[in-house]
């Protein structure tokens, strides 16, 4: 008996079909160069009715991937702006910021959300943690959040790494400022992000806690291979950093 000629059956696709298809995603020379933070004549004007202030003004740095810088500037200088428009918080008014080789304008909003939720981590001074879940709890909600598989098991190794083992189960308002930051740091650890962005982070630190938290920063580098940015006050945490940036009136001073 004849047999049809049967139509192209749309089974599985074989690696080797797969890999015909992937094609190299063409790069230019200057892209292959990108940094983990670019900031090229990048101006920021915040307007509040007749008031204009201007908080970054023609702001042109650059950071390479897993260095640890340390930015530091007056009050007003715009360290928080900087960070903010690094995080994807908030946009430029003018000029360009590259972050882990994206130019964060053409990114559309789910691109923007994913690069939020997997590639940078902001860790503030304080209220990085949710008050009602436990350290563990905070960590794995947070790898969950991010599509990270088995949040449970990846949260208590990196609680352990940061020295937070014992502490796992405790809620927040039961750690020290030291321990909330940790457990802050080891939810960036854990979710393997690129880029750790640090708000005065050791702001209200005694110096042993300061220490303990500089060493969680450089272990996130060492191990995690994370560029890590930590905005300060102090002179005596930038000396800890491999370079300083400093700012002054919205720009890197000479
Ligand atoms: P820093 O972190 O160095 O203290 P900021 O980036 O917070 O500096 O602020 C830079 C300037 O921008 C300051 O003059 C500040 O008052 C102003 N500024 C910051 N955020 C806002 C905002 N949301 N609206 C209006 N002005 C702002």
């Amino acid at each position: 008996m004849a047999v049809a000629p049967s139509k192209p059956t749309r089974g599985p696709i074989g690696r080797e079909r797969l890999r015909s298809l992937y094609v190299e995603p063409e790069r230019t020379d200057l892209e292959l160069d990108w940094g983990a933070v670019e900031f090229h004549d990048v101006f920021k004007i915040y307007e509040a009715g007749e008031a204009r202030t201007v908080a970054l003004r023609g702001l042109d740095l650059r950071i390479e991937r897993r260095e640890l810088v340390a930015v530091i500037g007056p009050s007003g200088s715009g360290k928080s702006t900087f960070l903010a428009l690094a995080a994807a918080l908030d946009t430029p008014s003018a000029g360009e910021v590259r972050c882990l080789g994206h130019s964060l304008a053409a990114l559309d909003d789910l691109e923007l959300a994913s690069y939020r939720a997997r590639e940078v981590a902001l860790v503030f001074q304080a209220d990085n943690l949710w008050p009602a879940l436990s350290a563990h709890e905070n960590v794995a909600t947070a790898l969950r959040l991010a599509g990270i598989s088995e949040p449970g098991r990846r949260a208590s190794e990196a609680l352990a790494a940061f020295g937070l083992a014992a502490r796992e189960h405790l809620r927040p308002g039961a750690l020290s400022g030291g321990e909330q930051q940790r457990v802050a740091i080891a939810a960036a650890a854990a979710r393997r992000v690129p880029l750790v962005l640090a708000d005065e982070l050791t702001g209200e630190l005694d110096q042993g806690n300061e220490r303990i938290v500089l060493r969680a920063l450089g272990e996130l580098r060492e191990s995690y291979g994370a560029t890590v940015v930590l905005v300060t006050h102090s002179e005596q945490v930038a000396a800890t950093a491999d370079r300083v940036i400093q700012l002054r009136d919205g720009k890197v001073t000479a």
